[in-house]
């Protein structure tokens, strides 16, 4: 034993004083169990009551008003990737709970149980119409798609595989941000995926950056927005800081559509919008044109 004993916690815990918080009447926006064991769901769209059955056949889209549903990583792998060429990587990566955060490893482990995925992201090597590409899709079930270690080292691991292989790299982004349960390691993935791009740039392998309904924080504040080209779809909630907190704290009532994938696409962020069913045919046309691949 040494002279100090060292007892500190690796995170800062902050005491906060309750304000009274006036409580506006908003409509809540609810989230359909459209993964609950449930054979129907109510649309948000069209308020109609669809069977679930009839979305998954739809690429998760509703048959009767083509309201968007959330895909999970795995239905976004079948969605870009020719059937039978999708070979996973890093599939048995899972955090270690580096800060030893409360509650924390059983948070993941009843996200475990629930996706029945290990993290929130799927990578392997696939081909889409025969191309040979590396690809990650995020998966927002997976504690709202939050990037902690694991997220961030397999995301990287996806973008050094197309630089070995000299193959485009593609990721679907969908996330709350940087997971906080792992504090400023989770934060570091955003400069660890960065700098990994870096190096995919300098050996001029094209990277296809997919931001889908929502992706927020330090996602988009890395390599979500560092694409070549960013294709997003319809009505996709794309963003830094949400916009209720935006609105509390510049008090000002936000635009109509604000941080919506057509409104972001008009300043500049994102570059193509493409429906759900065209997503893999416009990915394939980008990288086939526009880097004769
Ligand atoms: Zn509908």
């Amino acid at each position: 034993m040494g002279i100090f004993s060292i007892n500190k916690k690796k995170y800062a815990t902050l005491k906060i004083e309750k304000k009274k918080v006036e409580k506006k009447e908003e409509p809540k926006k609810v989230e359909p169990n459209i993964t609950g064991s449930g054979l129907w769901v109510k649309c948000p769209g069209c308020n109609e009551i669809i069977y679930k059955k009839d979305i998954k056949k739809n690429e998760m889209r509703c048959p009767n008003c083509d309201n968007y549903f959330k895909m999970s990583g795995k239905q976004r792998i079948e969605l870009l990737i020719d059937k039978d060429t999708f070979e996973e990587f890093d599939v048995d990566l899972s955090t270690r709970d580096p800060l030893k955060f409360p509650d924390y490893a059983e948070k993941i482990e009843n996200a475990k149980i629930k996706t029945k995925l290990k993290e929130g992201v799927i990578s392997g090597i696939g081909k889409m119409f025969g191309m040979e590409v590396s690809i990650a899709a995020m998966d927002f079930s997976f504690l709202g798609g939050s990037m902690g270690t694991v997220v961030g080292e397999k995301i990287t691991r996806a973008i050094e595989r197309g630089v070995e292989r000299k193959i485009p790299v593609i990721v679907v982004a969908t996330s709350g941000g940087a997971r906080m349960h792992e504090g400023i390691l989770s934060l570091m993935q955003m400069a660890k995926t960065s700098a990994a791009l870096d190096r995919l740039r300098e050996k001029g392998i094209p990277f296809i950056s997919i931001p889908v309904d929502p992706t927020t924080g330090g996602v988009t504040a890395s390599f979500a927005m560092l694409g070549d080209v960013i294709i997003s779809e319809p009505k996709a909630l794309i963003g830094f800081a949400g916009p209720r907190v935006i609105e509390q704290t510049i008090k000002q009532k936000l635009p109509e559509g604000f941080q919506l994938s057509e409104f972001v696409q008009e300043c500049g962020m994102v570059d193509i919008i493409a429906k759900r069913e065209d997503l893999k045919k416009t990915v394939h046309r980008v990288l086939d044109n526009l880097f004769g691949l």
